[in-house]
């Protein structure tokens, strides 16, 4: 088996850019990019539909076509991409192995980006309607709500950007708010205050979704204010709570946080294992940007090519 040079695990910004730069720097890196991490290959901008703030786009581009113009730049310059989930990794000891369902790999360094997913409200019916109903991402299931009343549960930017999103087919919007206020920045609040097509329910938690069996019909909630339960009949529910990173298959492998996101050395992108580098949303909470995660991308693919000049 040779030994790879550099393993990129992720095909978000973070992962594409990583491997711009090793590829550059002439480490040939080899991209798992995945089919359920993270939803899928390309990341959670697939699931966007305009990105309007990634700088040198002034007219702005859709998230999809963002994605394959990222992962077009790294094939030009020899990145080998392989259409598989890594499935576990063996940091204990050099060579690091990294396994998928079809195969093993080993390598001299890893460059982990596998992003966020969206989180789940975890009431009861969620599970049973995803997909006839219940759905965490409008820009790919808004579509189906043509004409249709919509919610939407949350209170920050990601909720703001589905409902008005999603004005755009349902005929009705309302978001479900837990407390009395928006987290979401004032530019986005206002946008979705002002469209005459979105309505807020305040101080209101989700505690059942409730359907006929074969679709979601409607949920029940309870108002936390005056403590009083009541039903909103509604044909779709937008989950936009929040997301965790996908960090599973390196539990006990690396230290994660307790949130389970990769915790780095400060101002670097090295983790707790020498030789294993992170880029992207799984390893950041904070600032979860299209550009950020490929900055801190690039960091990975520099500080692995140093570390592997500096054993050479
Ligand atoms: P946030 O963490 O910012 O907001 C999550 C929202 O969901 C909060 O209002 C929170 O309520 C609410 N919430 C959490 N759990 C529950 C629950 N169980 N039931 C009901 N409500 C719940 O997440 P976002 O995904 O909105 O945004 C994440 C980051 O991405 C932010 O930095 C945001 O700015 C950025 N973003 C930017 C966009 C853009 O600029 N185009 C678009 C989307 C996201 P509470 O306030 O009570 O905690």
């Amino acid at each position: 088996m040779n030994t790879e040079k550099v393993i990129i695990i992720g095909s978000g910004p973070a992962g594409y850019t990583a491997a711009i730069y090793a590829a550059r720097a002439q480490l040939t890196p080899l991209l798992f990019e995945g089919q359920r991490l993270g939803g899928q290959p390309g990341g959670q901008l697939m699931l966007t539909t305009d990105v309007e703030n990634f700088p040198g786009f002034p007219d702005g581009l859709l998230g999809p076509e963002m994605m394959e113009k990222f992962k077009k730049q790294a094939e030009r310059f020899g990145t080998r991409i392989v259409s598989e989930d890594v499935l576990s990794v063996d940091f204990s000891s050099q060579p690091f192995v990294v396994n998928t369902s079809s195969a093993s790999y080993t390598t001299q360094a890893v460059i982990i980006t596998t992003g966020a997913g969206a989180l789940w409200l975890g009431v009861p019916g969620e599970t049973q309607y995803q997909g006839h109903g219940v759905s965490a991402c409008a820009t790919c299931d808004g579509f189906f709500f043509k004409g249709k009343h919509v919610l939407v549960v949350g209170g920050g930017d990601a909720a703001m950007e589905e409902a008005t999103f999603l004005t755009r087919f349902a005929s009705k919007v309302t978001v479900l708010v837990r407390k009395d206020v928006l987290r979401a920045s004032k530019i986005m609040q206002e946008r979705a205050e002002h469209d005459p097509k979105i309505d807020f329910v305040w101080n209101t938690e989700v505690t059942e979704i409730i359907g006929d069996g074969t679709r979601m019909t409607g949920v029940r909630v309870l108002n936390n204010n005056t403590n009083t339960q009541s039903e909103i009949a509604a044909d779709g529910l937008f989950v936009a709570i929040g997301h965790k990173p996908n960090s599973n298959i390196f539990k006990g492998q690396i230290e994660l946080d307790q949130k389970g996101y990769i915790v780095v050395k400060p101002g670097t992108s090295a983790t707790s294992v020498d030789g294993v580098f992170v880029g992207g949303d799984v390893a950041d909470y904070r600032y979860r940007q299209a550009v950020t995660a490929a900055g801190t991308g690039c960091m990975a693919a520099l500080d692995a090519e140093k570390w592997l000049a500096s054993r050479e």
